[in-house]
């Protein structure tokens, strides 16, 4: 017997006949002997649809009352998941955030979790009743409701898994799993059975379609087991595959990663902006005049690179961010000529980040230099490189975007057989 959270997203709630189909995942892991709770999401399209009435009500309007509104859509997919399951005759509960009670901090629109009373839960779990919990919600120290952040119910079902001390969290979603690498761009990608959570974070575009980052971050903190799964498999489909799990992803600590791969999977993130400060005083300082402003602007940096100059006396800094931000960053920093003290700017848009993961690469030398060759026979120019201990990411000009990921995928033998 093992005690798991299941979470099922818009697409797997979608109408009511799909919950019902819900409703049968669900009885198939009761009848199987293990204790579940359950988080949804709100009924796919359903908290855009909030989001737009509550805009169209107020452009400018009360965070307070935007939480009210759009945390509605969970509220309703939680009761009807509860009577379809009893209707099946599975005893099952609905609970809100704030009956749980969920606590959140009072940021309302993007709240962070702050505690979860798990005893309730496990009571009603162990008396062999289905919680199922409303994602997505909780309650703020003023005693109102709090939504934290757009997909957020991922994060719910992952603290609810760490409150209980479930054995798994159960993500069912449109997705079978995390691949190798985007399969719309390489067709032989992978599904991976088991990714490691640093590994995860890292994927980072890749990963954050299938997750929330932040779901990831407290699967990581708490050592919450993460399995990735379709909920369009038939509930009654054999339930076994590698590693006894049914197909889907394990993201999970490594130490459970026996077969471990120098390399996991290849990412990349386009709309990419790259910005060069040419003859920056080198002093002690300069970085932080640089970033400071940009960071107070909430403009995300992402690789930086410093060149120190012949003479030592100025450096060139290169970093990349957004492309939507670009326009705002240069306004910024020309604002800040004078105060930074820097001869000149170059800009240039239209570059991608392509990052080879994985942690078999903390062992293993020779991982980015056989990149750099690769690339380099395809013709493929590199303008900025940043690394860390598991991961070797590459600024190149967009158009060789989709070159460049199939050509690793390949170097490191993720093509499926
Ligand atoms: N319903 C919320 C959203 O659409 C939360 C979630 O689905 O995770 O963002
Ligand atoms: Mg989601």
């Amino acid at each position: 017997m093992s005690r798991i959270v299941m979470k099922f997203g818009g697409t797997s709630v979608a109408n009511v006949e799909r919950i019902r189909n819900v409703a049968q995942h669900v009885k198939r892991e009761v009848e199987a002997g293990h204790e579940v709770a359950v988080v949804v999401s709100a009924m796919a399209g359903a908290t855009n649809q909030l989001v737009a009435w509550t805009r169209e009500a107020s452009p400018m309007h009360d965070a307070r009352e935007y939480d009210a509104i759009v945390s509605s859509g969970e509220q309703v997919t939680a009761g009807l998941l509860a009577i379809a399951l009893q209707a099946i005759g599975v005893p099952a509960r609905s609970f809100q955030g704030w009956q749980i009670p969920l606590r959140t901090d009072g940021a309302h629109g993007s709240a962070r979790i702050a505690s979860i009373e798990g005893d309730a839960l496990i009571s009603r779990m162990t008396d062999g009743q289905v919680p199922v919990i409303a994602g997505f919600q909780g309650i703020a120290p003023d005693n109102r409701i709090a939504t934290l952040g757009r997909g957020g119910s991922d994060t719910s079902a992952v603290a609810v898994a760490a409150a209980v001390g479930a054995d798994r969290c159960d993500i069912y979603t449109d997705v079978d799993g995390v691949y190798t690498t985007d399969p719309r761009i390489v067709p032989q990608a992978r599904r991976l059975d088991r990714i490691a959570f640093e590994e995860m974070l890292e994927m980072a575009s890749l990963g954050a379609k299938v997750l929330q980052v932040r779901s990831v971050e407290m699967a990581m903190v708490h050592k919450v087991r993460v399995f990735v799964r379709s909920s369009f498999d038939a509930p009654d489909a054999p339930q076994t595959g590698p590693g006894g799990l049914p197909p889907g992803t394990l993201i999970c600590d490594e130490d459970e990663i026996v077969e471990q791969q120098v390399v996991t999977g290849i990412a990349y993130t386009k709309d990419e902006a790259q910005i060069t400060l040419r003859r920056v005083e080198d002093r002690p300082g300069v970085a932080a005049g640089v970033f400071g402003p940009l960071a107070e602007a909430s403009i995300n940096v992402d690789m930086i690179v410093q060149n120190i100059s012949e003479d030592g006396k100025t450096t060139d800094i290169t970093f990349t961010l957004p492309t939507s931000d670009q326009a705002r960053a240069i306004e910024i920093l020309n604002a800040k000529k004078a105060e930074i003290g820097f001869a000149g700017l170059n800009t240039q848009a239209d570059a991608c980040k392509v990052s080879v993961i994985g942690i078999g690469m903390r062992s293993h030398a020779g991982v980015a230099a056989q990149a750099f060759q690769a690339l380099a026979q395809r013709g493929v120019n590199i303008r900025a490189i940043t690394t860390s201990e598991i991961k070797i990411s590459v600024l190149i000009d967009s158009a060789y975007a989709e070159l460049a990921v199939r050509t690793l995928h390949s170097l490191y033998g993720l093509d499926k057989a």
